[in-house]
C-alpha cells in the first residue's frame, strides 16, 4: 500500500545536492508536515494529496542567500559608484539614522522577500537594525531566515548605545529562539565598527543562547592595514584573540584573509559569505574562494545589501563566483559550475549554521525546495551525456525568473510565478512612498556644506566669534623681541607644521571648509605628536573694525576621516593646499588673552612671513573693545594691519 504524504513532484530531473550531488533525470520528491519524507525513483510508493507533474524542469533545494541587509531595498539605487567609507559614513549612515524606523525595515524586508522567492531563494541570513521587524516580516512571507541584530559602537537607528542595541539583541533571541523559520542572532557589524568589549559581549550573547554570530570580516585592504597598525596583526586573529570564534560565526567578505587565516577559520567552523556584486562594485576585491574551499572552510554566496549590489539574484551571484574564481586564477577549471551551485545550497547552509534544516533534498530535511523551468528559450537544447551539464545550464545560462515555483518549509511560497504569501503591488507602492521622502531630505541636505557636516558629525556644532589682525613682516625678530617685553605674559607656547587643505564651493554663502593637520614638533624640531581638525568658516566677515575683522567659524573638532573622504564627499569646486610652519603663543596682554601667530610659508613658499593676533569675542561691544588692544599688539611686532591677507593666505 502507498503511504500517505501531502505534496509529491514527479517527472522532475531532481537535484538533491546532497555530499555526492545524487541527482535523478527522471525523479520525484515526497513532502509531509513539511519535511522531505523520500526523494528518487519513488515508483508509485507515495500517494499524495497534490501531486505536480514537474516533467522539463529542474527540482532543487532553495537558495540560500548567505549574507544581506534585507531592509535596505528601500535604499537601492540611492548613492552608487562611491568608495566604501563615502557611501557608508556620508549617506548609508545618515540616511538610515533619519528613516529607519521598525516600520521602515517591515516593509523593506517584505519588498526583499518579494524579490528573493522570485529569483529562488527560500533561505537568507540578515543583518540590520530592528532586526525583530525583519523577523516577523520573514515569518509572516514564509522564508527561513539567520536574523542578526546589529551591535556597534556608532548610535543607530534603533539604540542610542552600544549597550542598548545589546540588550535589544538579548531581547530579540529570548524570544524568537526555538521559531520553526526564524533563528535570531547578534551581529557586531564589523572588527571597525565594534569595540573589543562588543565583540566580546557578542561573542559571549551567542554562546549563552546557542544561537550563531554574524558579522563582516576583511573587507577591504583598508581595514587589514588598520589593524595591522592598531593591533598589531590581521583581522581575523585580532577577532579571536577577542574570543569571538567562542560562538559559531558567519563572517561576511574574507576578501583579505591570509592562509594562516583561512586555516583558522575552518578550526574555528566559521561559515563565511563571499559576496561577488558587492566587492566588486565597491572596490573591495576578490575573495579567495577557491582557496577558502580547498581548506574545508563553509564558503556561502551572499548579495549584500540591495544598496551595494543593486538586487537579491542568486543566480547571478552563482555566475559571477564561477567566473571569478576563473578569471583570477587563469584556471577555466577553477569553481565549476556544480560546486558554484553547492555553494548557493549545501554549503551556504552549513555557513550560515543551518545545514542540519535545509540546503538539500535529503529525507529528514525541511522541505525547501524550487522547480526550475529550463525550457526557455536561453537554455534550449538541453544535452544529455554529461550528467554536470544541467548544472553548467543553470549557472552560465539560467535566470531568475526560470523559477516557477518556490517551497520553503513544505509551504508553497510561489505557484507558477505567481507570490502567494506577499502583495507586490502594495509593497512597491508602499517603498515609492519612502523613496520619494529620502529623495527630499538628501535633495535639503545636498544644498548645505553645514548640514552635510552635521551629517556625518558625530562631534557637535560649536560656534565660535573671534576678532583678527594680520600682518606681513620683513622678520620674526621683532615679534621675538617684543614677546620679552615685561607688559606682555607668555602663557604658552607651541611649534607646529600646520598642513591645511581649503575646500571653496561654487555659492560663497556656503563658506569655506577646511580640513588641517598639525604635526607638532619638540624643541629639536621632532614630530612629537600629530591632530586634525575640520572647520567650517562663515561665507564672510561678520564685521569690521579698521583692520582689525570679526569671524564666524564652526568647529567640528577632531576630524576622524582623511582629506580624500571629505573630498569626495563634499565635492568642492575648487581646493587649495597649504603647508607652514608656526609658532604659536597665548599671551596676556592688558588683561586680555591673545593668540599670536608668526607663520612661514613652506608651501607655497614665501619671502615674507605673517603675523596673526587673534582673540575669542562674544559681543560686538567686547569685540570693538578688543579691536582697539589687538592692534597695539600688532603694532608692537613691527607689523602693520593689512586686511587684505586672507585667512590661511588661501584665496578666495
Ligand atoms: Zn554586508
Amino acid at each position: 500500500m502507498a503511504h500517505r504524504v501531502d505534496t509529491l513532484l514527479t517527472n522532475a530531473h531532481v537535484l538533491t545536492l546532497d555530499d555526492q550531488f545524487t541527482a535523478w533525470p527522471s525523479g520525484a520528491v515526497a513532502i509531509r508536515d513539511g519535511a522531505i519524507v523520500a526523494v528518487g525513483a519513488l515508483n508509485g510508493e507515495y500517494q499524495a494529496a497534490e501531486t505536480m507533474d514537474c516533467r522539463g524542469r529542474v527540482v532543487m533545494p532553495g537558495l540560500i542567500n548567505a549574507h544581506t541587509h534585507a531592509p535596505m531595498t528601500l535604499l537601492r539605487g540611492l548613492a552608487d559608484d562611491l568608495r566604501l567609507d563615502v557611501w557608508l559614513m556620508g549617506y548609508m549612515m545618515p540616511v538610515e539614522r533619519e528613516f529607519v524606523t521598525a516600520e521602515f525595515v517591515e516593509l523593506g524586508t517584505g519588498l526583499a522577500c518579494a524579490e528573493m522567492i522570485r529569483s529562488g531563494t527560500t533561505c537568507f541570513a540578515d543583518m540590520y537594525y530592528f532586526e525583530e521587524s525583519v523577523a516577523r516580516a520573514a515569518a509572516a512571507a514564509g522564508m527561513r531566515a539567520l536574523c542578526s541584530q546589529t551591535v556597534l559602537k556608532f548610535p543607530a537607528p534603533d539604540a542610542a548605545s552600544f549597550e542598548d542595541s545589546l540588550e535589544r539583541a538579548r531581547d530579540f533571541i529570548v524570544r524568537w529562539k526555538g521559531h520553526p523559520l526564524v533563528v535570531p542572532a547578534p551581529a557586531p557589524h564589523a572588527p571597525y565598527t565594534c569595540t573589543t568589549e562588543i565583540l566580546r559581549a557578542c561573542a559571549e550573547l551567542a554562546v549563552e543562547f546557542g544561537v550563531p554570530l554574524h558579522t563582516h570580516l576583511a573587507e577591504t585592504t583598508f581595514e587589514v592595514e588598520q589593524s595591522r597598525r592598531e593591533h598589531g596583526m590581521p583581522v581575523v586573529p585580532w577577532v579571536s584573540k577577542q574570543r569571538l570564534f567562542d560562538a559559531r560565526v558567519l563572517a561576511a567578505h574574507c576578501v583579505h584573509v591570509d592562509e594562516g587565516e583561512m586555516t583558522a577559520l575552518k578550526k574555528a567552523g566559521a561559515g563565511v559569505a563571499h559576496n561577488p556584486t558587492s566587492n566588486l562594485k565597491l572596490g573591495s576585491g576578490i575573495a579567495p574562494v577557491v582557496k577558502m574551499l580547498e581548506r574545508g572552510v563553509m564558503v556561502g554566496i551572499g548579495t549584500d545589501g540591495t544598496a551595494s549590489n543593486n538586487d537579491l539574484d542568486m543566480f547571478e551571484e552563482m555566475r559571477l563566483a564561477a567566473l571569478l574564481a576563473k578569471g583570477v586564477s587563469g584556471d577555466p577549471t577553477a569553481l565549476p559550475a556544480r560546486q558554484a551551485v553547492a555553494m548557493a545550497t549545501r554549503i551556504g547552509a552549513r555557513a550560515t549554521h543551518f545545514g542540519a534544516l535545509t540546503g538539500s533534498l535529503e529525507a529528514g530535511k525541511r522541505a525547501d525546495l524550487i522547480v526550475v523551468d529550463l525550457d526557455q528559450v536561453h537554455n534550449v537544447p538541453r544535452f544529455a551525456r554529461d550528467p554536470h551539464a544541467v548544472y553548467s545550464q543553470l549557472v552560465y545560462a539560467g535566470k531568475a525568473g526560470d523559477v516557477v515555483d518556490v517551497m520553503c518549509d513544505g509551504k508553497w511560497l510561489m505557484r507558477d510565478r505567481r507570490l502567494l504569501t506577499l502583495d507586490e503591488a502594495e509593497l512597491a507602492r508602499a517603498a515609492r512612498d519612502v523613496a520619494r521622502r529620502i529623495d527630499a531630505f538628501l535633495i535639503r541636505r545636498e544644498q548645505s556644506v553645514l548640514q552635510k557636516l552635521v551629517a556625518i558629525g558625530g562631534a557637535a556644532e560649536q560656534e565660535s566669534f573671534e576678532i583678527q589682525v594680520k600682518a606681513r613682516l620683513a622678520s620674526p625678530d621683532a615679534v621675538d623681541r617684543a614677546l620679552e617685553d615685561d607688559e606682555i605674559t607668555v602663557l604658552r607656547k607651541v611649534h607646529y607644521h600646520q598642513f591645511d587643505t581649503y575646500f571653496f564651493f561654487d555659492d560663497p554663502a556656503q563658506g569655506r571648509l577646511r580640513y588641517r593637520e598639525d604635526e607638532f614638533l619638540d624643541d629639536q624640531g621632532k614630530v612629537a605628536g600629530a591632530r586634525a581638525r575640520l572647520t567650517l568658516t562663515g561665507p564672510s566677515r561678520e564685521a569690521a573694525f579698521g583692520s582689525v575683522l570679526l569671524f564666524r567659524s564652526r568647529f567640528f573638532a577632531p576630524a576622524t576621516h582623511s582629506p580624500r573622504f571629505y573630498r569626495e564627499y563634499f565635492r568642492p569646486a575648487r581646493e587649495r593646499t597649504i603647508e607652514k610652519d608656526r609658532r604659536r603663543w597665548l599671551v596676556a596682554y592688558r588683561g586680555v588673552q591673545f593668540y599670536v601667530h608668526v607663520d612661514r610659508l613652506l608651501d607655497p613658499p614665501a619671502d615674507t612671513c605673517f603675523v596673526e593676533v587673534k582673540s575669542r569675542t562674544w559681543s560686538r561691544r567686547d569685540a570693538q573693545d578688543k579691536a582697539a588692544i589687538v592692534t597695539e599688539l600688532l603694532a608692537r611686532f613691527g607689523g602693520r594691519p593689512d586686511d587684505t591677507i586672507e585667512e590661511g593666505y588661501a584665496d578666495r
